[in-house]
C-alpha cells in the first residue's frame, strides 16, 4: 500500500556513528519503499551552515538522501532547533524540499499539519526568546560570514549552556503546552493529524478543540534505535526501524 514517513530528532553527530548506519539502512530498507519521506527536524545535532556539506561526516548522509530523491522519492525537510541553518545548498545538494514551519499537507485524503514542534513549548519562555534571536534572518547572515570554524565553537558553547539549563527546567516545561497546540489547530482549520517532534515523547494524542477531533503524533528520537511513523489512507502508525 502506497504510504508516506515521517521521522524526527536523529541528532545525527560524529558520537554515535551507530544511528548514521540505522539511518543509511532505513534509507535502503524502508524510505526507499514509501511515496515520500519527511524530516520533521533535527535531523543534525547541529548545523553550523551548509559551507559544512562537504564535511566527511556529512558526506555520507547528503549522498544516501540524493540517492533517494534520484531514486524519485520526494524528501521533504523541516528545520529543527539544532539545525534550522539548513539552506538552499543542503536542499540542492539532497534534492529535499525545505518546508516552512508550520506546513499544511494533505495526505490520503486527510490534512495534515507538519511542525518541528518548538513552538508549541510556550512555557519555556527563555527557549522561546532565543528562538526569535536565532531564526532572525538578520542574525543569521551575521552569524553566516563568521568562519565555519568559529560558528561550530559558539554552537559548541550553546549546546553546552543549554544541556545545564535542561537540567534544572522542569519535564513540564519542556513539553509543549496544551493551548499552544489547540490555537495551533484552530489556525489551520482544525486538521484531522498534528505530526511533530522535538519533545522526544513519541506518543499519540486524541484531543478534541472546538468539537473537532485531531490526533497528535509525536515522533520519537533516534538516540537508542531509529522509528518511524507510517501514514498512509487507512491511518498511522509506528514502524520500528
Ligand atoms: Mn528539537
Amino acid at each position: 500500500m502506497s504510504h508516506t514517513l515521517f521521522i524526527s530528532d536523529l541528532h545525527l553527530c560524529d558520537s554515535r556513528p551507530h544511528i548514521q548506519q540505522v539511518f543509511l539502512r532505513f534509507l535502503r530498507e524502508h524510505a526507499i519503499q514509501a511515496e515520500s519521506l519527511y524530516i520533521l527536524g533535527d535531523f543534525f545535532e547541529y548545523w553550523a551552515g551548509d559551507d559544512d556539506l562537504d564535511a566527511p561526516q556529512h558526506r555520507n548522509i547528503i549522498e544516501a538522501l540524493a540517492r533517494l530523491t534520484q531514486g524519485g522519492i520526494p524528501l521533504y525537510v523541516i528545520h529543527g532547533n539544532r539545525d534550522f541553518l539548513l539552506a538552499d545548498n543542503f536542499a540542492r545538494a539532497t534534492g529535499a524540499t525545505l518546508l516552512t514551519d508550520p506546513t499544511l499537507a494533505e495526505l490520503y485524503g486527510k490534512r495534515v499539519l507538519l511542525t518541528h514542534g518548538d513552538t508549541l513549548c510556550t512555557d519555556d519562555v527563555e527557549y522561546q526568546r532565543f528562538r526569535a534571536q536565532v531564526r532572525d534572518s538578520a542574525w543569521q547572515q551575521v552569524f553566516l560570514t563568521q568562519p565555519l570554524a568559529v560558528r561550530k565553537a559558539q554552537i559548541e558553547e550553546l549546546r553546552q549552556r543549554s544541556e545545564q539549563e535542561k537540567s534544572y527546567k522542569s519535564i513540564a516545561i519542556m513539553d509543549v503546552n496544551g493551548d499552544a497546540v489547540n490555537d495551533l489547530l484552530r489556525r489551520y482549520d482544525y486538521p484531522e493529524l498534528l505530526i511533530h517532534g522535538h519533545t522526544h515523547r513519541p506518543g499519540m494524542h486524541e484531543i478534541t478543540v472546538d468539537g473537532h477531533i485531531s490526533q497528535r503524533w509525536v515522533l520519537g528520537d533516534w538516540f537508542d534505535h531509529g522509528n518511524s511513523l507510517r501514514c498512509a489512507a487507512n491511518g498511522c502508525a509506528w514502524q520500528e526501524t
